[in-house]
């Protein structure tokens, strides 16, 4: 389709195109500006404070409400049944 393929980044929260002017990286992880924002709240967040859970993105408070009050923030992190890494089927 484009001959500039090969450098677009996609946005990890929507899957969107990201535009250099638009983008944030965040640990290696492209985002729109206008996308990095708790899934929970809504609220912005900044690159020193947020927590992302498999590219879902969410402020440190509502981070550790959900998953550590609800277990499964133990579970994700030291099940033994399955490997920690992550996987990256759409990284291109
Ligand atoms: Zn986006
Ligand atoms: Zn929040």
């Amino acid at each position: 389709m484009s001959s500039f393929t090969g450098t677009q980044q996609k946005c990890k929260a929507c899957e969107k195109t990201v535009y250099p002017v638009e983008l944030l990286s965040a640990d290696g992880v492209s985002y729109h500006k206008s996308c990095f924002k708790c899934t929970h709240c809504k609220s912005r967040l900044q690159l020193s404070r947020y927590s992302s859970m498999e590219g879902v993105l969410y402020c440190k408070p509502h981070y550790e409400q959900l998953f550590k009050e609800s277990g499964s923030f133990t579970k994700n992190f030291q099940s033994p049944a399955k490997p920690a890494e992550k996987s990256s089927p759409e990284l291109v």
